[in-house]
């Protein structure tokens, strides 16, 4: 499933706990073994170009196949399926979801790598009863199990930058550029993909690594893919103070003189950073506040999303949905 490429003896599950070699057949201990079911708004994710104001019952299993010593879902991250919890069927999954009113699916939450065949069954049962199926991950899949979950129709994509070659504390060995060369292949095949960079305290924060995400993001992605700079906070064993929020503008600055048209920062609460202005006139188009959208101003007479001051067209997949929370 993914580019850890295990390889299984006998007896031995993968890193990730979800595969197991019994005798020669290779078992999908975590299947359907849901670890939490909630409908979210499609800006938690954070995705703000897809299905905008939308809500996706996002699901979980357990396990990752990498081990983020800030991880924030630890509890479900580090934990491996032992093969009787509780089973919901991809069938009822949907099912829920069209009930509580959801316009599409989202795994999430922990690694969906771990549960890829799962997504793979549930996104083509959603895509019948007309949903979108989305992905919040560290895009560390081989092409082939990424082109499997894009034919099966997933066409949003999260995904997670952890970090760069430089970083000497974490995450050493991961060959990072991996999530560029799939988000590439993710936009080739018609999907939606945004870059989620937390920005780890003393961690992968310094110069040099943020100009490498920033490079490859504009040589794979281009201009117009968003890119999220988000606010890390202390979790699971990693102590270090939370992201300065003068270090996030920096690296926002920077993006945005490389040419990136969409900048967001993330974690902060504050509005401004999170609400989508026309990259030509500067007017607020899209304006959110702790990921809901407040109002959005967006023209689709055309059949696109357009500013409806300068005309400029701004990338959404997707149509805006207007929901009510408060
Ligand atoms: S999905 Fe799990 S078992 Fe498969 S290669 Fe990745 S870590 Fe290993």
């Amino acid at each position: 499933m993914c580019e850890r490429k295990c390889v299984l003896p006998n007896g031995v599950t993968g890193v990730c706990g979800n595969y197991v070699n019994t005798s020669g057949v290779l078992y999908h201990r975590g299947y359907g073994r849901l670890s939490a079911i909630e409908s979210r708004p499609i800006e938690i994710k954070p995705l703000y170009h897809y299905w905008p104001g939308s809500t996706a019952l996002t699901y979980s299993n357990y396990g990752c196949n990498f081990y983020c010593p800030w991880c924030q879902n630890d509890h479900l991250s580090f934990v491996k399926p032992s093969g009787s919890e509780e089973y919901i069927p991809p069938e009822k999954l949907v099912e829920l979801a069209v009930l509580k009113g959801d316009e599409g699916l989202s795994a999430s939450f922990n690694e969906p790598l771990t549960n890829l065949d799962y997504v793979v069954d549930a996104t083509e049962i959603a895509v019948k009863h007309g949903l979108y199926s989305m992905m919040v991950t560290n895009m560390y899949f081989t092409v082939k199990s990424l082109k499997t979950v894009l034919d099966a129709g997933v066409d949003g994509f999260s995904a997670d930058i952890k970090g760069c070659p430089q970083m000497k504390r974490a995450l050493v060995g991961v060959d990072h550029e991996v999530v560029f060369r799939n988000a590439r292949i993710a936009l080739d095949h018609g999907a939606h993909v945004e870059i989620v960079y937390l920005v780890v305290t003393n961690t992968n924060d310094f110069k040099e690594c943020y100009e490498w995400i920033i490079s490859k993001h504009l040589d794979y992605l281009g201009l117009e893919a968003p890119l999220h700079v988000n606010r890390y906070h202390p979790a699971h064993r990693w102590r270090e103070p939370p992201t300065p929020i003068s270090k996030l503008l920096e690296i926002r600055e920077y993006a945005l003189q490389q040419g990136l048209k969409y900048v967001y920062v993330g974690n902060t609460w504050n509005p401004d950073y999170e609400s989508t202005k026309c990259p030509r006139c500067g007017k607020t188009l899209i304006y959110r506040s702790g990921y809901r959208v407040l109002d959005f101003k967006l023209d689709s007479s055309s059949g696109r999303y357009k500013c409806p001051r300068c005309g400029e067209v701004i990338p959404i997949k997707g149509r805006y949905v207007e929901k009510h929370f408060y």
